[in-house]
């Protein structure tokens, strides 16, 4: 489930420049091209990956929240957890860079009718959903299942909005082209300028008779399952985002993204603390001085603990390893057990008369000696992690 660093992806340095990032994509890109690779599922993906990675690294914004927080400090867009970019998205997205190829040998890949650049419809808005996860869930990491109301594509128009096929005509404004040219007068003298067509917003298609079912809109309301994974370590108000989950948008505009906002069921016997959990222990007095074993929960089943003769209230012993993963690092945190001394709150005679016997007896002075730490000196091997 570790993702890949974006930097090596693109095979640059941590401090490349905008001009190099741009650079060594546009070299991938070529290379891990569908069009030259068709039907190359591993090019595939190493195309997706590398437009991934430059829709960080070429925002600059994007480019520190991930150089500071790794994969998880990015939330939205091209960041998501998985689901990804779709190859439409990577044209849409990323039309600056291939649009540059205009004219050159490269048209057939770039340009060319078989991915002519459309703008389209409105994009539709994002969802935002909470999800409930257990520490157990938090520390493996899980897919979740989730159904959610939202708008989708017209299935009787497929989100074109458009009646029939018929109904779909060339934008006479533009003959189809999409684009505008206009000549002005200007004290240079004549100018060209390209503008998007005003009455087919640059589609190149105009629909003449709505769509029934969806009033034109070419979205309605329906309902879809996902699949959401979840990775090993999050945290309570983390965002995690799967983008093109969201809802559909208008006349077959980009869908919204879906962003999921990550809720901890409280543990019935553990507590979170960063990285590690942290169990309270109450032994009776007598196991205490006695010594005796004990059956503790964590997060992967119950644990047999030895308790040493002689253990005080206060000491805390630690499960290494028992803890949660982090979602940016490796390893592992900790369980650490703090044990509580129970103090009887109520004694019938028999007791009474046991402890009263006890009470002046040699060993059961207090006289704490060195191997006692103070709590101020607990809480700092606590934090050295000893
Ligand atoms: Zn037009
Ligand atoms: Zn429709």
């Amino acid at each position: 489930m570790a993702k890949k660093d974006y930097y090596e992806i693109l095979g640059i340095s941590r401090n490349a420049t905008e001009v190099e990032i741009k650079k060594a994509y546009r070299k991938i890109a070529l290379k891990y091209h569908p069009d030259r690779n068709p039907g190359d599922k591993v090019a595939e993906e190493k195309f997706k990956e590398a437009a991934e990675a430059y829709g960080v690294l070429s925002d600059p914004e994007k480019r520190a929240r991930y150089d500071r927080y790794g994969h998880a400090g990015l939330e939205g867009g091209a960041g998501g957890f998985s689901g990804g970019m779709t190859m439409e998205d990577i044209f849409e997205h990323f039309s600056d860079i291939f649009g540059d190829f205009g004219g050159s040998p490269f048209e057939q890949f770039f340009g060319g009718s078989t991915r002519r650049r459309r703008p389209r419809g409105q994009r539709g808005a994002n969802l935002r959903v909470k999800v409930k996860l257990t520490l157990e869930e938090i520390a493996k990491g899980t897919t979740k299942r989730i159904k959610v109301r939202k708008q989708v594509a017209c299935e009787e128009c497929g989100g074109s909005g458009a009646k029939d096929s018929s109904s779909v005509q060339v934008c006479t404004t533009c003959r189809g082209a999409g684009q505008v040219r206009q000549i002005r007068q200007t004290f240079l003298g004549q100018m060209a300028t390209t503008t998007t067509c005003p009455t087919c917003h640059g589609s190149g298609r105009v629909v003449v008779a709505n769509c029934p079912s969806c009033k034109g809109e070419g979205r309605v309301m329906g309902e879809e399952t996902i699949d959401i994974e979840i990775p090993a370590g999050v945290e309570e108000g983390m965002q995690l985002s799967l983008s093109g989950k969201g809802n559909a948008g208008v006349r077959g505009g980009a869908p919204g993204d879906l962003l999921i906002t990550v809720e901890e069921v409280a543990h019935e016997h553990l507590q979170r603390d960063g990285m590690n959990v942290i169990y309270e222990l109450y032994l009776n007095f007598a196991d205490a001085a006695l010594g005796t074993s004990v059956e503790v929960p964590t997060l992967d089943g119950k644990v047999k603990i030895k308790v040493p003769a002689g253990t005080q209230a206060g000491k805390i012993f630690r499960l290494k390893g028992k803890g949660l993963p982090s979602v940016q690092s490796y390893g592992r945190g900790d369980q650490l057990i703090h044990v509580n001394i129970w103090t009887p709150k109520k004694l019938n005679d028999k007791e009474r008369a046991l402890l009263e016997q006890m009470r002046a007896m040699p060993h059961f002075q207090p006289s704490p000696g060195k191997s006692e730490k103070s709590f101020f000196e607990k809480m700092k091997d606590y934090f050295k992690g000893e």
